[in-house]
């Protein structure tokens, strides 16, 4: 049976997860975070202390790195597992963010998740969120969104989650961060975040949860029927 696979990329703070998460629900397909995955490679090197920027250190201990999802029966929410631990709090410190970003301009890194990515499109319906999966995860995805908002917007909701989470956070390093991380990913010479011609634009700048909700549900719907 083939699968229907929806493929929504953006940049960091757009609101991706949240969306394509309750996209996801809403279609009764499985929601992957591909972001995550990118995390838990960087939490790998980091305990092993190998520097993000080292290509070929990091390439090194890919091997070692036992990295899986599993999808919490009672909410449907994604876990990762590395090397048998569940890492899901870890990888969302704010540290964590730099590094995944660092090691995810690096081509062997890329190379070790594009076949785990491509599984589960294989094996499920699917909703899926990164920076290159409309463009090279999936190219022949049904439905492809690109979901994105002002730097300004995405700074005071990545704030407010931070705060909300207990976090310390500070407004300017968040929006510093999120430009920073932005150039990183658009610039880099492999996968970099772009639009894919024909996916749908989603600005989220002046709208709410809901009305973003709904502007996917919309493209989703669409797409899945042609
Ligand atoms: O989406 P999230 O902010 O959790 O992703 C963390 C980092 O992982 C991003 O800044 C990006 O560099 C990288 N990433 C990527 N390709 C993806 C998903 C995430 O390069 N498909």
């Amino acid at each position: 049976m083939k699968h229907i696979s929806v493929a929504i990329d953006g940049p960091s703070g757009a609101g991706k997860s949240t969306l394509a998460r309750r996209a996801a629900a809403e279609m009764g397909y499985l929601y992957v975070d591909t972001g995550a995955i990118y995390r838990t490679v960087a939490l790998g090197a980091l305990r092993r202390g190998v520097a993000p920027t080292d290509a070929e250190a990091v390439e090194s201990i890919l091997s070692d790195l036992d990295i899986r999802l599993a999808y919490n029966p009672e909410d449907g929410l994604q876990h990762m597992h590395l090397n048998g631990e569940d890492v899901t709090e870890e990888i969302r410190l704010h540290e964590i963010s730099q590094h995944a970003s660092k090691i995810s301009a690096i081509p062997g890194v890329r190379a070790f998740l594009l076949e785990l990515q491509r599984d589960l499109a294989r094996n499920h319906d699917v909703v899926m969120d990164g920076r290159d999966i409309g463009t090279v995860v999936l190219p022949q995805a049904q439905v492809k969104i690109f979901l994105t908002a002002s730097a300004q917007a995405r700074a005071q909701r990545r704030f407010l989650e931070l705060q909300q989470r207990g976090q310390q956070a500070d407004f300017d390093t968040v929006l510093r961060d999120i430009v920073l991380r932005d150039e990183q990913d658009s610039n880099r010479p492999i996968a970099p975040l772009r639009r894919a011609e024909d996916a749908v634009l989603v600005d989220t700048t002046h709208l709410d949860l809901e009305q973003s909700l709904q502007a996917i549900l919309t493209a989703i719907r669409g797409g899945d029927r042609e």
